[in-house]
């Protein structure tokens, strides 16, 4: 099952794919988690991504392919995994399709969780997300038992720098931009699908699941 999950900023792509790797149990590769451990570690890979990042813009593709093709290449990958925020660009959807090429690999499906760009601000503004264990939550669509506190493990819940108002301005541009495109690409290939992502978490699970059995 090799998944890729498709949507704007704020889409809900990290919390679906929480879930299907749960019920899959194939690993989930966000190039989005990726740049921010590096930039926790204070390595090279996070020095080059943190300003992009900080103004809603895209990493360079020659960063941003490279990181993932090394993941792809993991035994890992081989039964199957769930990408996340990439591709982003047309270049980028190229370079997996020579990647998975590469591997002997293929897509078995493209997943879009489509929200109109009104409802992606208050989204990402209000996300809150675990420093333990990277459990997304929302302050007021998905909060926690006990405010700023994470229900699977206890650890502290934090805000993205990136989750304002003002840069998810940005973001949502260069998704117009530079990632909507995608949409035509895939659906030329026949793999791709659109789920209702405005449904409740668990709904847009079911479809997602629904959709792949098909
Ligand atoms: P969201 O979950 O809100 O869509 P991500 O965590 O996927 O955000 O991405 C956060 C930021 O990381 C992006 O705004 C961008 O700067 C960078 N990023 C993530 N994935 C890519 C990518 N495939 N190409 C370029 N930049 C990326
Ligand atoms: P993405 O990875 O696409 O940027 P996330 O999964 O991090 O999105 O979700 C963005 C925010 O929206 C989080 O705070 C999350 O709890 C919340 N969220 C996710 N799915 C839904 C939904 N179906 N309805 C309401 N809020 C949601
Ligand atoms: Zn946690």
């Amino acid at each position: 099952m090799h998944i890729l999950l498709m949507g704007p900023p704020g889409a809900g792509k990290g919390t679906q794919a929480a879930e299907l790797k749960a019920k899959f149990q194939i690993p989930h590769i966000s190039t989005g988690d990726m740049f921010r451990a590096a930039i926790k570690e204070g390595t090279e890979l996070g020095k080059k991504a943190k300003s992009f990042m900080d103004d809603g813009k895209l990493v360079p593709d020659e960063v941003t392919i490279g990181i993932v093709r090394e993941r792809l290449a993991k035994d890992d990958c081989k039964k199957g995994f769930i990408l996340d925020g990439f591709p982003r660009t047309v270049d980028q959807a190229d370079a997996l399709e020579k990647i998975l090429k590469d591997l002997g690999l293929s897509l078995t499906r493209v997943l879009n969780i489509s929200v109109p760009a009104s409802d992606l601000i208050e989204r990402a503004v209000g996300r809150r997300i675990c420093k333990k264990c990277g459990a997304t939550y929302h302050v007021k669509f998905n909060p926690p038992k006990k405010e700023g506190v994470c229900d699977a493990c206890g650890g502290e819940l934090f805000q993205r720098a990136d989750d304002t108002e003002e840069t998810m301005k940005n973001r949502l541009s260069v998704y117009e931009a530079s990632t909507k495109p995608l949409i035509e690409y895939y659906e030329k290939k026949g793999v791709y699908t659109e789920v209702d992502g405005r449904q409740a978490i668990d709904k847009v699970t079911a479809d997602l699941i629904e959709t792949l059995k098909g």
